[in-house]
């Protein structure tokens, strides 16, 4: 028996193309369907929190600012938290999220996670308060 058993084997493989991805000096693209990194539309969510009640890693959270024209609302989607499930996505009323074929999400600070959006949303004119009638004394 030879004393390198493999040494035919390593010289043959020495000039084969390598079995290897080249990634990231090529990119790759993710299978059809892939869910990954999420895309929010702030305009077309109207704050309805249903994704939030759907997400079971608690990855999403709705904050509000009252402001002069009604309500500042931010959504935040936490990438770092999220599982991918795309439940959110499937819920909305609106098609304000988006998972997307993007699956390198590799950050160096958390922060960089957040996907995030917010938009106004107009509270309905304050309905008069109706006056007490006052009862003259006969
Ligand atoms: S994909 Fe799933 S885990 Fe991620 S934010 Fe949406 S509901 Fe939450
Ligand atoms: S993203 Fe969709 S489900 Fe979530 S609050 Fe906005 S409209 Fe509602």
């Amino acid at each position: 028996m030879s004393k390198f058993p493999f040494a035919g084997e390593a010289l043959k493989s020495l000039f084969k193309a390598p079995l290897t991805e080249k990634y990231p000096l090529t990119p790759k693209e993710a299978p059809e369907k892939y869910r990954g990194k999420i895309k929010f539309d702030a305009n077309a969510c109207i704050g309805c929190g249903l994704c939030i009640r759907v997400c079971s890693p608690n990855a999403i959270t709705k904050l509000v600012d009252a402001v002069e024209e009604g309500q500042n609302i931010t959504m935040k989607f936490d990438l770092g938290s999220c599982t991918f499930c795309g439940y959110c996505a499937d819920f909305c009323p609106k098609n304000a999220i988006e998972l997307t074929q993007e699956y390198s999400m590799v950050v160096t600070d958390k922060n960089d996670m957040i996907v995030s959006g917010s938009f106004i949303k107009k509270l309905p004119p304050k309905k008069p308060v109706p006056q007490k009638k006052t009862t003259e004394n006969k």
